[in-house]
């Protein structure tokens, strides 16, 4: 059994899957999402800190969502969301498309390179279990 303590409420829970949050507090997290989204759809003129008023959703929460791509803001709004690697405006998640692409281009590049060094090391275990059975045999 895994228990962990919640990032949000501080309290010790059965972790199963996914961020360390406690399913109270994710369920929480889901309504207080929904409300956002709702709102942001009604009024997608709206600043944050006029989101974080009507929605009582701390901005911190609402910059989180933004974060994780769940939710995203119209091209006119004032939500300025930038990227995280070259400062551009976005609309969601972290990065702009063109950053995205890179980060996922050199993360299959270092994927590629640990199955190369897996496959390296599979041919140099069965080498070693030949000379191993040929010792046998002698
Ligand atoms: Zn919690
Ligand atoms: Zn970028």
């Amino acid at each position: 059994m895994d228990v962990r303590v919640c990032k949000r409420c501080k309290k010790m829970f059965q972790y199963i899957t996914g961020p360390d949050i406690c399913p109270k507090c994710k369920q929480n997290e889901e309504e207080l999402f929904q409300i956002v989204k709702a709102y942001l759809r009604k009024n997608p003129g709206a600043a944050m800190n006029e989101v974080s008023e009507e929605t009582e959703v701390s901005i911190s929460i609402i910059e989180n969502f933004l974060k994780q791509g769940r939710l995203e803001v119209s091209p006119n709004s004032p939500i300025a969301l930038s990227c995280e690697s070259c400062g551009s405006k976005i609309l969601t998640g972290r990065f702009c498309s063109k950053c995205h692409s890179n980060l996922v281009g050199e993360l299959s590049n270092t994927s590629k390179k640990m199955t190369d060094e897996l496959s390296a090391k599979k041919i140099e275990k069965t080498e070693k279990m030949r000379f191993l059975r040929s010792d046998r045999i002698k």
